[in-house]
């Protein structure tokens, strides 16, 4: 994961550890070197812009240099920053406090991996002894729904019946009712995606989300696409004010910059990478410990 720019930052901190005592001048070359990396890495400019600024400050600031280890201290700021700009301490927990059938509604692109990570959330409900009912919301392909039915009976967990061409919004609330009368506590729900942000989806969605209610608005972004699913999650966002984002396809050769810059830029916590096509391949996400990967 982020191989690429591990090995570039290594290179750039490997030059700082040989040099003994620093200089201001040092760290200065070394945040331009870091600079450059993250933009390779397809990082957001102004995320890279502030990322660099606090590094410096904090770097300069406090006297690392005069201390006997220098390029560990700069080194350990780097990565402190890194873990705070992906949400290091921020609450990321999915909320499902509400009275149940508490709602989970999916949103993004098509091909983003809605549908999968559907699919991997129930099979973690279901370890964690909730009963969830998987709702296929995206009637514009048959497909979606098919393949939505395909995971739900390899996870055991029931998908509820609907036809392609109804109504997503009747869809969702005729699921909500059905979940209530047979004990289903939690609805996941796998709603349209398109190849590219269309009004009309939003408007599908922000029907649906004043409809049900749910508790956690989940964007799924492929980190393959880099700022493109940033941007994408930014109009998601401002649309429909998303309570989390969900990371897929971190098991790729991603360059980073979607994981960098994706919480900085919508405010909003990632709650979940996606790390395989397989249904266990869901994991809750720590900034701490990715930072830790990327900077080890
Ligand atoms: P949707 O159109 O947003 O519902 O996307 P799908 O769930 O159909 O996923 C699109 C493709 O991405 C499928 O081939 C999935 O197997 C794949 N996929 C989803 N999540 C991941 C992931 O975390 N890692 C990898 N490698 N593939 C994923």
């Amino acid at each position: 994961m982020f191989d690429n720019l591990s090995d570039k930052l290594e290179s750039v901190f490997r030059k700082l550890r040989g040099q003994g005592r620093l200089t201001e001048e040092d760290v200065g070359e070394a945040l331009r070197e870091v600079r450059l990396v993250l933009l390779e890495a397809d990082v957001n400019f102004k995320v890279v812009k502030d990322f660099v600024a606090a590094v410096r400050e904090r770097a300069l600031g406090q006297d690392v240099l005069k201390s006997l280890t220098p390029a560990q201290q700069v080194i350990k700021i780097v990565r402190d920053e890194l873990a705070r700009l992906m949400g290091d301490g921020v609450d990321n927990h999915l909320d499902l406090t509400a009275r149940p059938p508490v709602g989970i509604m999916l949103c993004g692109l098509q091909g983003s991996g809605k549908t999968t990570t559907c699919g991997k959330l129930a099979l973690s409900l279901r370890r964690d002894k909730r009963n969830p009912l998987l709702v296929p919301a995206d009637v514009y392909r048959p497909a979606a729904i098919e393949q939505l039915k395909t995971l739900g009976r390899q996870l055991g967990v029931t998908v509820y019946e609907s036809l392609p061409g109804q109504d997503p919004v009747r869809i969702c609330e005729d699921a909500r009712r059905y979940a209530e009368l047979n004990g289903f506590d939690t609805l996941i729900f796998d709603t349209a995606g398109r190849l590219h942000i269309d009004d009309e989806l939003m408007g599908e969605l922000d029907r649906i989300k004043a409809s049900l209610k749910p508790r956690e608005i989940l964007f799924v972004a492929d980190a393959m696409t880099g700022q493109d699913a940033v941007n994408v999650a930014q109009s998601f966002n401002e649309r429909l004010d998303v309570t989390g984002i969900v990371l897929t396809k971190l098991d790729g050769d991603a360059r980073g910059g979607a994981a960098l810059s994706i919480r900085a830029v919508t405010g909003k916590p990632i709650k979940f990478v996606g790390l395989g096509e397989k249904l266990d391949a869901l994991d809750v996400f720590h900034a701490d410990r990715m930072a830790q990967r990327i900077l080890g």
